[in-house]
């Protein structure tokens, strides 16, 4: 019985799948939902763990499709790899903080962070620069920083990432690793490279507290990254047990439910006096 209720369920989730990617062809439907305006960025603060502030926050995109509703970004984003619209789409990203920025920057103070998500494939696209200084120009200037996020993958199949990493330090934005530790994770890249902001992944902050074999790895890449003078950033926080837990070991800043979810710019401008530092 329980095999054929597996193969049941086999059954029915690839009929699914078929049923979904042939109703919906994906790559036309990112193409159509950026030309109908169905995305927009949310944006989620990052906290400084000593003082409490708002140091800055990070775009995360949305998608809200006309019948299939709210998308998740990995679903959207790992699409959008596989159909080569990467670029576009992070173009779009670029506009939509572009336009957003104007409202944002009455909202956080000068000199806030400003961090975003960027894909390994674009880093290596030909147009990658020229997106970049085009996106740069478009802001307003000089009242945010730039973070750009980079998942360890990028660092393991691209030739030339050092020259890239080089090429945006230049432009006086930071650098930071995503998703810390679920990657085919070289700390040699650590030693290599000089990155910003090491992120540590919510998986590692979920275990605090647990006696999992994850929570002695969180201790000894903490334990890495003050060795080798690296910020911290701890994703997904959710309790007060967990934030403790990572202030006493000097995790530098922190990102989760706990501070806030990601908001709108509507949403960050309703909460203005908490985001302001005293
Ligand atoms: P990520 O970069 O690791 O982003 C953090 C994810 O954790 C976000 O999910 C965020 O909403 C969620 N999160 C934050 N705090 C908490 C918490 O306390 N608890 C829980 N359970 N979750 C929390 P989201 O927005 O669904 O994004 C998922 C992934 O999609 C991101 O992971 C990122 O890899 C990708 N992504 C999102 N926006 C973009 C984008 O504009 N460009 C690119 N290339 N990737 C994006
Ligand atoms: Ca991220
Ligand atoms: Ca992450
Ligand atoms: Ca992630």
């Amino acid at each position: 019985i329980l095999v054929s209720a597996l193969l049941l369920s086999l059954l029915m989730s690839s009929v699914w799948f078929l049923v979904m990617t042939l109703r919906l062809q994906p790559g036309k439907e990112i193409l159509l939902g950026i030309k109908r305006g169905e995305f927009h960025v949310e944006y989620q603060p990052i906290i400084e763990a000593a003082s409490g502030r708002i140091y800055g926050m990070e775009a995360l995109m949305r998608w809200t499709h006309p019948t299939e509703g709210r998308i998740p970004p990995d679903s959207f984003i790992s699409f959008a790899e596989g159909q080569n619209l990467i670029v576009p789409l992070t173009r779009h990203l670029f506009k939509l903080i572009a336009r957003d920025a104007e409202k944002l920057r009455h909202v956080v103070p000068s000199g806030s962070k400003l961090s975003i998500n960027l894909s390994p494939t674009h880093l290596t696209a030909s147009s990658f620069c020229q997106d970049v200084r085009h996106w740069l120009d478009a802001m307003p200037t000089h009242h945010f920083k730039y973070i750009f996020e980079i998942t360890e993958r990028s660092m393991v199949s691209e030739d030339n990432a050092e020259e890239m990493f080089t090429w945006i330090h230049r432009q006086g934005i930071e650098i930071a690793i995503d998703d810390f530790g679920t990657g085919h994770s070289a700390l040699i890249y650590l030693e290599k490279f000089k990155f910003d902001y090491l992120k540590i992944d919510r998986g590692f902050v979920q275990s605090i507290g647990m006696e999992t074999v994850t929570s002695p790895v969180l201790d000894a890449v903490l334990n890495l990254a003050r060795k080798l003078n690296m910020n911290t950033v701890a994703e997904g926080v959710e309790t007060s047990d967990q934030a403790v837990w990572l202030l006493e070991r000097g995790v530098t800043y922190m990102q989760g439910y706990l501070f806030s979810k990601p908001c709108t710019v509507a949403q960050l401008s309703e909460n203005y006096q908490i985001l302001m530092p005293h």
